[in-house]
């Protein structure tokens, strides 16, 4: 069998490539690794895309330019970005919501407590598997074949062109390839190279939960980099978040996260605070927060609150452990007692508490404490008291595969032919390290939609033109 152009993947940015080379006049045939009830991969977790705007536009507000959607990324990214395809991205971002409309995404406003994007990002109504939905719903309609359970396993290449890819042994050859499947995030034994043996003997990767997909393993991204394709981005770089430590393994997704770190203290599991809760703005800091805990002993700490700040940040899906003393408190979490008392009251004494206000950056901060907490410091003295175990969760990986603003996958520096590549695979080129809130979805969309429309235009360079099914 056939097609003009095979997609492998099956979250957003093999979607925008299906959809857009199917546009084009091409066969298309897709392969989601997942089942049917499982596709989408992190796509499906999902809630906005980060968009540039030169004015209030349907479920966005004001103004937001590119030129500070550039600052954005040049801040996060500190400098490890490509400007020619960040602003490619951010330029796409302004006008590929009427697209993605007439594939039946729809939009709303973004809710309260949503780290205040309401200016800068388009929220999906129903979120990312919504929107997966609506993409497949569309694709089927237009033609395009979808297959699940159908994981890649290679690629055959001949000088840096696609041939064919294997699912098990089956052979399936196409014109042009796009490749979006992904990073390797779900691969436990690539985490477990990229971040090494501690110093403790600990595999702090055995620990993490990965927040989306298990589906994301790498294997593609490996074959190529092994292949001889130029490479992009840190392995050990990954996007990681504190989750709540009864996460599941895969797919706890976006409710698993404690947003109130910043509200109280955080202690590691021999009871000792470890970093500064109030150095910035929640949305500001949550992504660091998956290293801290990642570097601590049993990449374990615990997040502890008072009554006071009840009410005040988004409510994670499970409750917290509940208690109406610290010491009691203490015991419940498994802590040892007297270290975790020495913190606390160490902490309450060095509280200099000014006007409490967490839309700002308050003056509550501690005096002659190490670490500082230096902002929103209120002593955590009023019952009850909450603590949450926390854990690393992994959102994505940085390495991927380098492009051009054609999404042709490069060999020693020369663009190939008929091979692309789309979203986390890429995503990389934009954004080297860090992360600003729905950017992930705005390097997918961009350039899953180029890299069909490329895919389709190199199979019909190619010569005979295969009719979709
Ligand atoms: C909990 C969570 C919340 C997030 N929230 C946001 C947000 O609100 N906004 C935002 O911009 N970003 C967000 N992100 C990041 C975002 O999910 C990614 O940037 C984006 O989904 C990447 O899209 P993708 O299509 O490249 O990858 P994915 O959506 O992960 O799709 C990869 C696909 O490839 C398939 N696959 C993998 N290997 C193979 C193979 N060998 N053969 C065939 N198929 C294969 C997988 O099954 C999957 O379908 C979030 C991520 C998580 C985990």
């Amino acid at each position: 069998m056939t097609v003009d152009v095979l997609v492998i993947g099956g979250g957003n940015a093999a979607l925008c490539a299906a959809l857009m080379a199917r546009e084009a006049g091409a066969s298309v045939l897709l392969l989601e690794a997942a089942p049917r009830e499982w596709r989408g991969g992190n796509s499906a977790h999902t809630r906005n895309l980060r968009c540039m705007h030169d004015a209030p536009q349907d479920v966005l507000t004001d103004a937001y330019p590119e030129e500070e959607f550039w600052q954005d990324l040049l801040k996060v990214t500190g400098g490890q970005t490509d400007e020619a395809l960040a602003r490619l991205t951010i330029r796409a971002s302004s006008h590929c919501r009427d697209w993605m409309r007439g594939h039946g995404v729809h939009f709303q406003p973004s809710l309260s407590g949503t780290l205040h994007l309401s200016r800068t990002n388009a929220f999906f109504m129903g979120g990312g598997k919504a929107l997966v939905n609506a993409y497949y719903r569309s694709a089927e309609k237009l033609g395009v074949q979808v297959r699940y359970s159908a994981p890649v396993d290679r690629l055959e290449l001949q000088d840096g062109r696609f041939v064919a890819a294997f699912v098990g042994s089956e052979r399936i050859a196409a014109k042009a390839c796009v490749l979006a499947a992904g990073g390797f995030e779900s691969n436990r034994e690539w985490l477990r190279e990229a971040w090494g043996q501690n110093a403790r003997g600990e595999w702090p990767s055995d620990n993490f939960a990965i927040r989306g997909t298990r589906f994301n393993q790498g294997v593609l991204l490996r074959q190529l980099l092994q292949a001889g394709a130029d490479t992009i981005g840190d392995p050990t770089q990954a996007h990681m978040v504190a989750i709540d430590a009864r996460a599941p393994l895969y797919d706890g997704g976006i409710c698993t996260r404690i947003d109130c770190v910043s509200l109280g203290v955080v202690v590691n599991r021999e009871g000792r605070r470890f970093y500064d809760e109030g150095e910035d703005f929640w949305p500001k800091r949550y992504a660091i927060w998956g290293r801290l805990v990642a570097q601590q002993p049993g990449q374990v700490a615990y997040s502890v609150i008072d009554a006071k700040a009840a009410g005040r940040f988004m409510p994670p899906v499970f409750p917290g452990t509940r208690a109406d003393t610290l010491p009691e408190l203490a015991q419940k979490l498994g802590l040892d007692v007297p270290a975790f008392m020495q913190t606390l009251n160490g902490y309450n004494a060095a509280c200099r508490v000014g006007r409490f206000d967490h839309t700002l950056l308050d003056d509550c901060h501690t005096e002659q404490l190490l670490p500082a907490k230096t902002h929103w410091a209120r002593s955590i003295d009023k019952a009850p008291f909450y603590g949450y175990a926390l854990k690393p969760g992994v959102t994505f990986t940085y390495l991927g595969l380098k492009t051009d603003e054609t999404a042709a996958v490069s060999f020693g520096g020369v663009p190939s032919a008929n091979l692309f590549v789309a979203g986390e695979m890429m995503a990389g080129n934009v954004l080297g390290k860090g992360y600003t809130a729905g950017v992930g979805m705005s390097i997918g969309t961009a350039f899953g939609r180029i890299a069909g429309v490329q895919a389709a235009q190199a199979a019909m360079k190619s010569g005979v033109h295969h009719a979709a099914a």
